[in-house]
C-alpha cells in the first residue's frame, strides 16, 4: 500500500462509513499505521503544524511604536532645533557649529529607539509563540497496534489518535468510536455548549460544519467522555488551518509595569512641557523683552530632552525577556508576560496535591477485602512482588475474595503498563497504573484479562464524579444450558447470565455508599451499618497514614442503559474492597514551603483526595500542622460565600473538592485582599485557573484545556518550581525598580542642572541635547542594563510579598529619585558655578573658555558611575559586597567612563559632541564632586542601618 494514493482533500469524510474512511486510508483501527507507514506520510504531508499566520504584522508592531507620547515629543524638540538652526545660518551666528547636528541626532535616536523597540517587541512575541510551542502536548495515537504519545507535529492523515476529557484535539478525524464524547468547537464555530459525537453516524454531504458529529477538528476541546478517530487532516489541510486568521493568536499584552511606563512618559511630557512655558514666559519676564528667546528655547529643549528617559523602556524589555528565560531554567514556562513581574506579589500558593506536592509514583501498599488486612510488597511499577496476611507471605488461591478486586484493577483501567529499555513504566494515569501492577503481581495480566472481558461502555473518571465504571461483556459466554462453560472460573460468580459485569472504583466513601450488598469468599451478603462503619474507619486508617484510597464494586447486569444513564447504573452495588496506594511527597517540596512561609506566602492544599491523607502529606511538608483546619467539598457546599471569606484566612487544607469549589475559595482569597497563584491540571480547572493571579499549569500532566487558560505553565509539575519562579519574580521586579530609581534621579539632576543655568545668570546652556542624549541612553543606559541582572539580595525571599499593583513609587522610590535627584543637582550646580566663575572667560593656552560645560557634563555622567555601583544593594554598603558577583556593573562603568574621556580627548568626538579638552586638575575636580552621590547614598545606607529601616 502506498500513501501516494490516499484521497484528495475535498473527500466528505462525514459521508463515509467508518470502514470505507479507513480503506481509504489504508489504517486500521486496532492497529493504526506502522511507524514505516508514518515516516512516509510525514515526508509527504509534511508535519501536522499550521504556519504562523496568526503573529501579528510587523508593520502594526513598528507604527505602534512611533505611537509614543515620548517619542513624539522628541520629534518635536528636533523640528524646533532645527528652525532655530536655520535662523542662526540665515543670521550667521552659527559660530561654526556643524548645522541639524541636533535634530539629526534626536531623529537618529528617535528612529533607533523605534527600530530597537520594534525588534524587541516581535522577537518577544515570536519567542513567545515559541516558548507556547515548547509546552509540551503530546497526542496518544495507536501505531504497530500498540498506544503511545507522539508529538502533536508528529501526527500524520491515517493514523488513529485516541482522545479523552481535557485534550485539545491535534488534527481533523473521522470518528472511529466514542464513549460520551463532548466536544467544545468554540474555537472554530464560536458555538459555546459542548457538541455530543456520534461515531456511529453517517451524514449526508451537505450537512454544515457544525453539525458533521461524526468528526472531529483540530483545535477542539474535549470537553467530557473519550474517543477513538481515524486522522483525515493534518497541518493547513485542517479546517482550523483553513481559516487560520481566526487562530487564536499569541498576545503578548503589556504588563502592568508597562502601562505604568506609558502613564510615566505622559506624565513626564506634561511636566517637560510646563517646564519650557514657565523657562521662556519666566525668561521674558524676567529680561522685560524677547531678545534672548533663542537661549530660551535652546533651555527648554534641553530640558525636554533631559525629562524623557530614553533608554527606559528598552531596558524594561530586556529585563522581562531575561526573566522569562531564567524562568523557563527554572520549569517555569510564562505563557502571559505580565505574569513575570507579578510572580513577585504572590501572597497565597493554592496548590493541588497528587504530583505536584507528592511524586505521582503510586504503589499500592495495602487491600483490606472481605475484613481481612493484606500488605502488597514491591516497589515502582515492576509488577512483582508478594501479598502478605499479618506479615506471612500468602497463596492468592487461598483467599479467592482477592482476586475480584485484581480482575477490577486491570478492567476498569485506561493506563497500560510498559517495559522500556528495562524500566516498567506506565502510559497514562499513574493511579491507573499502580492498579495493573499490583494486578500483576497477584499473576493477573492486563492483555488475558482485556481479552476475556471486552469493554461495552465506559463512565468516565472526573474529579467531580470521582468515581470510574466500565461495563464489559465476558467471551464465551452463550445462551444455551450451561451459558458459562467456556468463561474463566474467576468471572463465573461476577457475571450475569447474559454474559455483562459493570466495575467500579473511586472514592471509598462514595462507592460505599453506592454499595446495597458485600462480596465475600461464598456469596453477596447484604450490607449492614456495622460493617459500613468498619470499612470508613479501616479507610480511614489507611488515610491517615497518608495513603491515597480506592474503594472497588461489581454489579451483575441484566440491563444495559444507554451511555448516559450513569447515576441510574451505579446503584446497588456489591462492595469489593479497599486499597491503599502510597504517592510520596516530593522530597524537595518540604524546602520550597519553609522558604515559601519566610517570604510570607501562605501555601494551601487543594486536593480531590480524602481529608486525612491530605492532613497527614500536608503536616509532613509542613504547609498544616496537626491542629490545622480542613474543609471538605461538603463543607463548602453547606456555606455561603460570605462564611468561607470569613473562614479562608484560617483554613490550609482543603480535601474531596471538586474544580468549581476551587472557583470559590480563589474567588473568596482575592476578596480577603490576597493575591493568589492556582495550579491545576483538569479540563474544569480552567475557569478556577483564569480568575487566580497567576494560573499555573500542569506540563506533564495538564490538559491542554488547563493550559491555554494558564498564565504559566509548570514543566515538571512542581512545587518546588512555582516557588523558585516567584523568587525570581521578586528578582525581576527589585531590578526594574533598581534601574528606574537610577534612571530617573538622574534625569532629574540634568532637569534641575540646565534649569540653573539661566537663574544663575550664566551665559549659555551647559548640556547640548545631543550631550543629554549620549548620557540618557549610554551612561545611564548601559549600566541600567547591568543592573537588569543584578543577583538577588541574600534577602529576597525573606520579606513579604510586593503589594500587588502597588505604583512604581511605592515604598519610597519616589522620595529616592528626588532626594537622590536633588543631590545630583546640588553637587552638580555647584561644580558649575565653580566652573564657570573660574573658566569662563579666561584664556589658558589650548584651553576653550566653554569648558565649564564640559565640566558639568563630566561630572554628571561620572556621578552616574558611582551611584550604579552604590545602588546595587539597598542596604549593604558597596564595601561589603563582592564587586565581581556582577561584573557587568563594573565592566559598564569601565567601558562607559573611557567612552567619556574619549569625547573630550579624541578629536572628531569632541567636536561633534561639542565638548572641550579638560585640564587633568579639571577632570580631577569633576571626579571629586562626582564621587560626592556615591557618598552621599553610602551614608543614607548606614543611616537606615542605625535608625533600623530596610528598605527594599
Ligand atoms: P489533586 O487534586 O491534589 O491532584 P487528586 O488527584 O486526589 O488530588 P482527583 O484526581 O480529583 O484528585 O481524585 C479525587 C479522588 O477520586 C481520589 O481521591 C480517588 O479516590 C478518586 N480517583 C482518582 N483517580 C481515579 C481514577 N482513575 N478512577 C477512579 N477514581 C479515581
Amino acid at each position: 500500500m502506498s500513501a501516494n494514493s490516499l484521497p484528495d482533500t475535498a473527500t466528505a469524510w462525514h459521508g463515509l462509513e467508518i470502514e470505507k474512511s479507513l480503506e481509504l486510508l489504508f489504517s486500521n483501527a486496532d492497529e493504526g499505521l506502522t511507524s514505516q507507514e508514518v515516516q512516509q506520510r510525514l515526508h509527504e504531508y509534511g508535519s501536522n503544524e499550521l504556519q504562523e499566520g496568526a503573529i501579528r504584522n510587523p508593520w502594526a508592531i513598528l507604527c505602534e511604536q512611533f505611537k509614543n507620547i515620548m517619542l513624539l515629543m522628541l520629534i518635536a524638540v528636533a523640528i524646533i532645533s532645527g528652525v532655530l538652526d536655520i535662523v542662526a545660518l540665515q543670521a550667521g551666528n552659527n559660530h561654526g557649529n556643524i548645522p541639524f547636528k541636533d535634530s539629526i541626532a534626536i531623529l537618529s535616536i528617535v528612529l533607533l529607539n523605534g527600530i530597537l523597540g520594534y525588534v524587541q517587541e516581535f522577537r518577544a512575541e515570536k519567542a513567545l509563540a515559541a516558548l507556547i510551542k515548547l509546552s509540551p502536548s503530546n497526542v496518544r495515537v495507536i501505531r504497530n497496534g500498540k498506544p503511545m504519545d507522539v508529538a502533536g507535529r508528529e501526527i500524520v492523515p491515517g493514523d488513529v489518535m485516541l482522545v479523552e476529557a481535557g485534550v485539545q484535539i491535534a488534527a481533523d478525524g473521522r470518528l472511529l468510536s466514542e464513549t460520551n464524547l463532548h466536544v467544545r468547537e468554540s474555537a472554530l464555530t464560536g458555538e459555546a455548549e459542548a457538541v455530543h459525537k456520534r461515531a456511529d453516524l453517517q451524514l449526508p454531504e451537505e450537512t454544515s460544519l457544525g453539525d458533521r458529529i461524526n468528526l472531529v477538528f483540530r483545535g477542539t476541546e474535549v470537553v467530557q467522555g473519550r474517543g477513538k478517530a481515524l486522522v483525515t487532516h493534518t497541518g493547513m489541510q485542517t479546517e482550523l488551518g483553513k481559516i487560520a486568521t481566526m487562530l487564536q493568536s499569541v498576545k503578548s499584552e503589556p504588563t502592568p509595569l508597562q502601562q505604568r511606563m506609558t502613564q510615566l512618559g505622559n506624565v513626564l511630557v506634561t511636566i517637560s512641557l510646563m517646564l519650557v512655558v514657565c523657562v521662556v514666559v519666566g525668561g521674558i519676564i524676567h529680561t522685560g523683552s524677547g531678545n534672548q528667546i533663542r537661549q530660551l528655547l535652546e533651555v527648554s529643549l534641553s530640558m525636554a530632552v533631559a525629562v524623557v528617559p530614553e533608554g527606559l523602556p528598552a531596558v524594561i524589555t530586556v529585563t522581562l525577556a531575561l526573566g522569562t528565560q531564567r524562568m523557563v531554567r527554572r520549569h517555569a514556562l510564562i505563557r502571559k508576560l505580565p505574569a513575570v513581574e507579578t510572580l513577585g506579589s504572590v501572597t497565597t500558593i493554592c496548590s493541588d496535591k497528587t504530583g505536584t506536592l507528592t511524586q505521582n509514583k503510586m504503589v499500592v501498599q495495602s487491600l483490606h477485602i472481605n475484613q481481612k488486612s493484606f500488605t502488597v510488597t514491591g516497589q515502582g511499577y515492576q509488577p512483582r512482588g508478594e501479598f502478605r496476611l499479618h506479615n506471612d507471605v500468602i497463596m492468592l488461591e487461598e483467599h479467592p475474595e482477592i482476586s475480584p478486586v485484581l480482575i477490577a484493577c486491570v478492567i476498569c483501567n485506561n493506563a497500560v503498563l510498559q517495559q522500556k529499555e528495562g524500566e516498567w513504566t506506565i502510559l497514562g494515569d499513574p493511579t491507573e497504573g499502580a492498579l495493573v501492577t499490583l494486578a500483576g503481581k497477584g499473576g493477573v495480566e492486563q492483555d488475558q484479562w482485556t481479552s476475556k472481558l471486552s469493554r461495552v461502555l465506559e463512565f468516565p473518571f472526573s474529579s467531580e464524579r470521582k468515581r470510574m465504571s466500565v461495563i464489559c461483556r465476558a467471551e464465551g459466554v452463550d445462551t444455551g444450558l450451561s451459558p458459562f462453560r467456556d468463561v474463566d472460573p474467576l468471572l463465573k460468580g461476577l457475571v450475569a447470565p447474559n454474559g455483562y459485569v459493570m466495575f467500579t472504583k473511586g472514592s471509598p466513601e462514595l462507592i460505599l455508599a453506592l454499595c446495597s450488598h458485600i462480596h465475600t469468599s461464598e456469596s453477596n451478603d447484604p450490607l449492614d451499618n456495622q460493617q459500613r462503619t468498619a470499612i470508613l474507619s479501616e479507610n480511614d486508617r489507611m488515610a491517615s497514614k497518608g495513603l491515597r484510597v480506592l474503594g472497588f464494586a461489581y454489579k451483575s447486569l441484566t440491563k444495559i442503559l444507554p451511555e448516559d444513564s450513569a447515576e441510574q447504573q451505579e446503584q446497588e452495588l456489591v462492595w469489593l474492597g479497599l486499597l491503599g496506594m502510597l504517592d510520596a511527597p516530593r522530597p524537595e517540596v518540604k524546602l520550597a514551603v519553609k522558604e515559601c512561609r519566610e517570604a510570607g506566602i501562605r501555601p494551601i492544599m487543594i486536593t480531590g483526595d480524602h481529608q486525612l491523607t491530605a492532613r497527614t502529606i500536608a503536616t509532613e511538608l509542613g504547609i498544616a500542622g496537626k491542629e490545622q483546619r480542613v474543609f471538605t467539598g461538603k463543607d463548602l457546599e453547606s456555606m455561603s460565600n460570605e462564611e468561607l471569606e470569613e473562614n479562608v484566612d484560617l483554613v490550609g487544607i482543603y480535601a474531596r473538592v471538586s474544580p468549581e469549589h476551587k472557583l470559590r475559595i480563589v474567588q473568596a482569597l482575592q476578596r480577603r485582599g490576597k493575591f493568589v497563584a492556582m495550579t491545576g491540571d483538569g479540563v474544569n480547572d480552567a475557569p478556577a485557573l483564569k480568575q487566580a493571579d497567576i494560573g499555573i499549569a500542569m506540563g506533564i500532566t495538564g490538559t491542554d484545556v488547563s493550559k491555554e487558560a494558564s498564565d504559566m505553565v509548570l514543566l515538571d509539575d512542581n512545587f518546588a518550581s512555582i516557588v523558585a519562579a516567584t523568587r525570581e519574580g521578586r528578582v525581576v521586579y527589585t531590578n526594574i525598580r533598581r534601574f528606574v530609581k537610577y534612571i530617573l534621579g538622574s534625569n532629574i539632576g540634568e532637569v534641575l542642572t540646565i534649569a540653573a543655568a539661566p537663574i544663575l545668570g550664566l551665559a549659555d546652556v551647559p548640556l547640548t541635547p545631543l550631550q543629554i542624549l549620549w548620557m540618557n541612553l549610554v551612561t545611564d543606559g548601559l549600566p541600567a542594563l547591568a543592573l537588569a541582572v543584578e543577583p538577588p539580595e541574600p534577602d529576597i525571599m525573606r520579606h513579604p510579598p510586593f503589594t500587588p499593583r502597588e505604583s512604581i513609587f511605592a515604598r519610597g522610590l519616589g522620595f529616592y529619585m528626588v532626594r537622590i535627584g536633588i543631590i545630583f543637582s546640588i553637587t552638580t550646580i555647584i561644580l558649575m558655578k565653580w566652573a564657570y566663575d573660574h573658566t569662563y572667560g579666561t584664556s589658558i593656552e589650548g584651553l576653550s573658555p566653554e569648558r565649564w560645560k564640559t565640566m558639568v557634563f563630566t561630572a554628571l555622567c561620572i556621578a552616574q558611575m558611582g551611584h550604579a555601583i552604590a545602588i546595587r544593594s539597598n542596604h549593604r554598603l558597596t564595601v561589603e559586597m563582592n564587586p565581581f558577583s556582577n561584573i557587568f556593573v563594573l565592566g559598564a562603568v569601565v567601558v562607559t567612563t573611557i567612552l567619556q574621556l574619549m569625547l573630550i580627548y579624541v578629536q572628531p568626538l569632541r567636536s561633534f559632541f561639542g565638548t572641550h579638552i579638560l585640564s587633568t586638575q579639571e577632570l580631577f575636580i569633576c571626579l571629586g564632586f562626582s564621587a560626592l552621590v556615591f557618598v552621599w547614598i553610602e551614608l543614607e545606607k548606614l543611616f537606615f542601618r542605625f535608625i533600623g529601616k530596610k528598605n527594599f
